[in-house]
C-alpha cells in the first residue's frame, strides 16, 4: 500500500485505536488484579479429628471420620489453600475421655493410630494444625489455670509429629471462640500463650456451619437425601449471606476488605460442601491466603475489650471494643429447624 497522506492519517488512527484497547487491557488487567489482590481469605478448619455426632457406619466410625477428612483435603488441594486445622486430641481416643481413665490404665488408653493418621495426612498435605485445647473448654466457664492446663495437655500428640515435619506449633484457637469474661483474663491468657509459643488465630468470618450440621448429619445418617440436599443449599445460600453481611461490615468499620479469616469445621456439611464454598468464595473475587499472611493485616493488632458471653467473629470484637458502628442485628442467622437444634445443642 502507497502511504499517502490520507493513508498515514488511518493508519495514525489504527495505532491510536489499539494503544488505547492496549491500555484499557493493561489498566482492566491492573484493576482485577487490584480488586482480586483485595478481597483474601485464610481459611481454618476448628475440632480435629472431630468425632461423628451421627454416625452412618457404627461399626467402624474411624473409618467414616478418616473419609470425611479426605474429601476435605481434596477440596483444599483443588483450590491450591494452604490451610490451619484446630486439633481437641480428646478426640483421637476411641473410648472417648482421655482424661481420668488413661491415668489408671495409660497404656489402655493411647490414641487410636488411625486417628492420629488423619492429623499425619493434614501435615503430609502441607497444612499446617493448631491448638484448640485438649477437651474443648469454654473460657467463660472454667478457670484459667484449667484452661491453659488443657492447652498444654493438647499439644501432646500433634506438637511431636509437626516436629517431624520441621514444623511448630504457632496458633491457638478459642473453643466456642469463648474468650473470657475479663480483660485481665485475655491479657494473661494471650501472656501465657506467647511464653509457649502460640498466637491466636482469630476468626472474621463465621458461616455457623456447625448449627447446619447438626440437622444434616442427622438427615444423613437415616439416609434422607431430599433433607441432605435442602439443607446444603440452605447452607450454601446463608454463606452468601453471611459473607454479604462480614463484607458490608469490613466496610464500614475499615473501608476496606480486610484479610479475612473464616472458620469452618471439620464436620461433615463442611466435607460435603466445601467444593461449592471454595467456588462461591472464589467467584465472589477472593485470594486464597494462609493465615499467617492473613495475619499481616493490621486489624489483627487492634484492641479487643469484648467479654460478653457469646462466641463470635472478630469484626465484632473489634467494633465491641471501638466505635460500634455495625447494626449487629442485621447479621444472618439461620432459621428455622436449623436454629431450634443448635441452641437446644449450644454448648456440644
Ligand atoms: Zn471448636
Amino acid at each position: 500500500m502507497k502511504i499517502n497522506k490520507r493513508n498515514m492519517h488511518l493508519i495514525l488512527r489504527l495505532l491510536l485505536v489499539t494503544i488505547n484497547i492496549s491500555l484499557f487491557a493493561i489498566n482492566g488487567t491492573a484493576l482485577a488484579v487490584v480488586s482480586a489482590a483485595s478481597k483474601e481469605i485464610a481459611v481454618t478448619f476448628d475440632d480435629l479429628p472431630n468425632r461423628s455426632l451421627f454416625e452412618t457406619d457404627k461399626n467402624n466410625p474411624t473409618k467414616q471420620l478418616t473419609a470425611r477428612h479426605h474429601k476435605i483435603l481434596r477440596a483444599l488441594k483443588k483450590y491450591k489453600i494452604t490451610a490451619v486445622g484446630f486439633v481437641n486430641e480428646k478426640g483421637l481416643y476411641n473410648n472417648c475421655d482421655g482424661n481420668k481413665a488413661e491415668q489408671n490404665k495409660p497404656s489402655q488408653y493411647n490414641p487410636d493410630p488411625a486417628r492420629v493418621a488423619i492429623l499425619q495426612v493434614w501435615l503430609d498435605a502441607g497444612h499446617e494444625l493448631g491448638n484448640h485445647t485438649y477437651s474443648h473448654l469454654t473460657l467463660n466457664r472454667v478457670d484459667l489455670d484449667e484452661y491453659v492446663a488443657d492447652i498444654i495437655k493438647g499439644q501432646r500428640v500433634f506438637a511431636p509429629l509437626m516436629h517431624k515435619y520441621g514444623k511448630t506449633p504457632r496458633y491457638f484457637r478459642h473453643p466456642f471462640l469463648h474468650t473470657g469474661r475479663s480483660i485481665f483474663i485475655h491479657a494473661a491468657l494471650e501472656k501465657f500463650l506467647a511464653q509457649h509459643g502460640y498466637i491466636i488465630a482469630p476468626p472474621t468470618i463465621d458461616t455457623d456451619d456447625w448449627m447446619f450440621n447438626m440437622v444434616y448429619s442427622k438427615a444423613k445418617q437415616v439416609g434422607d437425601h431430599k433433607k441432605t440436599q435442602q439443607l446444603k443449599n440452605e447452607y450454601i445460600k446463608f454463606t452468601a449471606n453471611k459473607f454479604d453481611f462480614y463484607e458490608a461490615a469490613s466496610q464500614q468499620m475499615f473501608g476496606r476488605s480486610i484479610k479475612h479469616i473464616w472458620l469452618l469445621h471439620a464436620i461433615d456439611i463442611d466435607a460435603d460442601c466445601l467444593d461449592e464454598l471454595l467456588q462461591l468464595v472464589k467467584d465472589r473475587g477472593y485470594k486464597f491466603i494462609t493465615v499467617a499472611e492473613a495475619l499481616q493485616d493490621p486489624v489483627y493488632k487492634l484492641k479487643d475489650t469484648y467479654t460478653g458471653p457469646t462466641g463470635v467473629a472478630w469484626l465484632f470484637h473489634w467494633d465491641y471494643s471501638d466505635k460500634k458502628i455495625v447494626d449487629w442485628k442485621k447479621e444472618p442467622i439461620p432459621s428455622g429447624e436449623v436454629r431450634e437444634i443448635a441452641m437446644m445443642d449450644k454448648d456440644q
